[in-house]
């Protein structure tokens, strides 16, 4: 049986670790928090599943293939997804193509339509909105924790305690191994540490750690079971109620870079943008009183591609991840795709590989 030892518990390092569970092999797990820890990016209330991504067919069909696994686990409310499209011929224009000539379900709504889906949304703005049915919100902690558990359940060792690199080996220091530290070797090693990648890698994986921030309004109950939404033009999106969160506004534009899981409240600045979107798209919420103000970090690649290839100089050894602010959805396809290039099954995707990129925005605008 084929062993592996992933450091990185967030929502690539688990995910992983359950579809090699799945595939019989024998897997560790490493964290130096708990699974589903706010302080890692995979924390936190929720996260929205799209399928749209403008022109990109890839991401397109890695988020559909991603779906089923995350209804499995019972952490999708598939409320759907609705976007607000100020002009045609733009990002969602082209997700209306991509999405329709994948087979997944799109529809095209005028804008009184797009108002009868929410309580009060102003329209006067939009030339149309695209509506995914078959989208949703993921519970983002619940999402991780459910992985862990259902891979613990399938023999899973779970390691609390912070991992270096030693060559093909990882030295592990913390609560398993007080003092002297332990080294853990297996098959395959995949460094999949979120943020702290680019510190642990720093020859190898350039990533741009900002902080981003998001505020959590108490809606009344007319808001649960509202569509999550986002606004591309903005670099808005969030969702309605969801207990026992309240209802999220979300800004996708780059905050500054920071270190990674500190998770300070948002600042001033950043509540008082969600507060004048709120009451510009939804009217009636003009007054909702905040519940909660969080900040969460990005792991930014420099063309918004995810991670995931091989170490330069160690046969054995892998890394994952460069999320760059939409990887949560992405989880259980990118996963399996990892999975079959261990086992020997397919070659790494190239958008995936280690080097020089392009600077981009093109994946993640308008966030999740
Ligand atoms: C505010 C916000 C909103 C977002 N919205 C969406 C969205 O709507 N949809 C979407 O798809 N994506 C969204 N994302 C992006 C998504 O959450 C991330 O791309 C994804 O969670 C990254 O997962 P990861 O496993 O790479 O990192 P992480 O979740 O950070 O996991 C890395 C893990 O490695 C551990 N670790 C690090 N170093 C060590 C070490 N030395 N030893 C042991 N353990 C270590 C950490 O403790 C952590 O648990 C959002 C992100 C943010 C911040």
């Amino acid at each position: 049986m084929p062993s592996a030892l992933v450091a990185g518990s967030g929502v690539f390092g688990a995910s992983l670790a359950d579809r090699l569970v799945a595939r019989g092999w024998d897997v560790t797990l490493v964290d130096q928090f708990d699974p589903g820890d706010p302080r890692a990016e995979s924390g936190g209330e929720t996260r929205l599943l799209r399928y749209s991504h403008g022109a990109d067919d890839f991401y397109t069909a890695s988020a559909w293939r991603s779906r089923a696994a995350w209804s499995e686990l019972g952490v999708l409310e598939e409320l759907g997804a609705v976007w607000f499209a100020r002009r045609e011929g733009g990002w969602e224009s082209d997700s209306e193509r991509v999405l329709s000539a994948a087979g997944i379900p799109v529809e095209r709504l005028d804008p009184s339509e797009a108002a009868r889906l929410y309580p009060s949304l102003a329209v006067d703005d939009l030339a149309f909105a695209l509506l995914e049915p078959e989208a949703g919100v993921l519970r983002a902690s619940d999402g991780v924790r459910a992985l862990v558990e259902r891979a613990r359940e399938g023999g899973l060792r779970l390691v609390r305690g912070e991992a270096r690199p030693e060559g093909e080996r990882v030295r592990v220091e913390g609560e398993r191994a007080a003092g002297e530290g332990d080294r853990l070797e297996a098959d395959h090693v995949i460094w999949a540490c979120g943020a702290w990648l680019a510190r642990l890698f720093p020859e190898l994986v350039r990533l741009r750690v900002t902080s981003q921030e998001l505020v959590l309004f108490d809606a009344g109950s007319e808001w649960a079971g509202t569509p999550g939404w986002l606004d591309f033009d903005a670099s808005a999106y969030g969702h309605g109620l969801i207990e026992p969160y309240g209802m999220k506004v979300a800004s996708d534009r780059e905050g500054e870079e920071v270190e990674p899981g500190l998770r300070p409240d948002a600042s001033a600045a950043g509540q008082t943008a969600a507060r004048d979107y709120l009451a510009s798209r939804f009217p009636a919420l003009a007054n909702a009183p905040v519940r909660t103000a969080p900040s969460c970090h990005y792991s930014l690649t420099d063309d918004g591609n995810f991670v995931f290839a091989r170490h330069p100089e160690h046969e054995r050894v892998w890394l994952l991840g460069g999320g760059s602010g939409h990887g949560y959805k992405h989880g259980p396809a990118m996963a399996e795709h990892a999975a079959q290039v261990l086992a020997g099954a397919a070659e790494p995707e190239p958008r995936f590989a280690l080097g020089e990129r392009a600077r981009s925005r093109a994946l993640r605008t308008a966030g999740s």
